[in-house]
């Protein structure tokens, strides 16, 4: 249900990263009409880029409340926030590797890694169709009557 602010509009969000697409997606779920405006020509016009890993209290909140965490757990990649720090001379001073590790969704302490493109896939496919208005860059903003 949406309320009376965001009701006969459209909310424009300008940029398709993980916040603009995250954000589209808990706008329609509460209903309300939505365009993401991005500036990359099509989807797959280049790569994402590298993991991110998500925090309990951030992003896997926020993909829990998009009803996304189960997407999430299939394309993470576990394990892949291990951590092994060494000095200059490699000796190695700390190896999470050699623990017994847990993939305990819920944990403060846990911070899965995913990769931006298949994250980005994720939050693609929740959207409905046509949401997503490639290959247009923001440039500027003008007042319209009293808005
Ligand atoms: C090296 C590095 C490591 C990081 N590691 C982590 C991590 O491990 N975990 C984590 O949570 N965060 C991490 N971050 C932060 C994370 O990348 C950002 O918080 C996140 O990308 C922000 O998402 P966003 O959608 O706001 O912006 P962006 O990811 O920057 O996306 C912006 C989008 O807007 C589009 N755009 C830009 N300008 C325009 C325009 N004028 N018109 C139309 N479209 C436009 C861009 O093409 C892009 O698609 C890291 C950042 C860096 C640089």
């Amino acid at each position: 249900m949406t309320n009376n602010l965001l009701q006969r509009k459209t909310i424009a969000i300008v940029g398709g990263g993980p916040g603009g697409l995250t954000l589209a997606r808990l706008l329609q779920q509460s209903g309300v009409r939505v365009n993401v405006y991005e500036r990359d020509v099509n989807k797959d016009v280049r790569v994402q880029g590298a993991t991110l890993d998500l925090h309990d209290e951030s992003g896997l909140k926020a993909l829990t409340k998009a009803g996304l965490l189960e997407d999430f757990k299939e394309n993470y990649r576990p394990g892949a926030d291990k951590m092994r720090i060494a000095d200059n001379k490699a000796t190695i001073l700390f190896d999470q590797h050699t623990e017994e590790w847990k993939e305990e969704f819920g944990s403060e302490h846990f911070r899965p890694e995913i990769d931006r493109g298949p994250l980005r896939t994720i939050l693609l496919q929740s959207l409905n169709p046509g949401t997503v208005i490639w290959d247009c860059n923001f440039v500027d903003m003008q007042p319209s009557g009293k808005g």
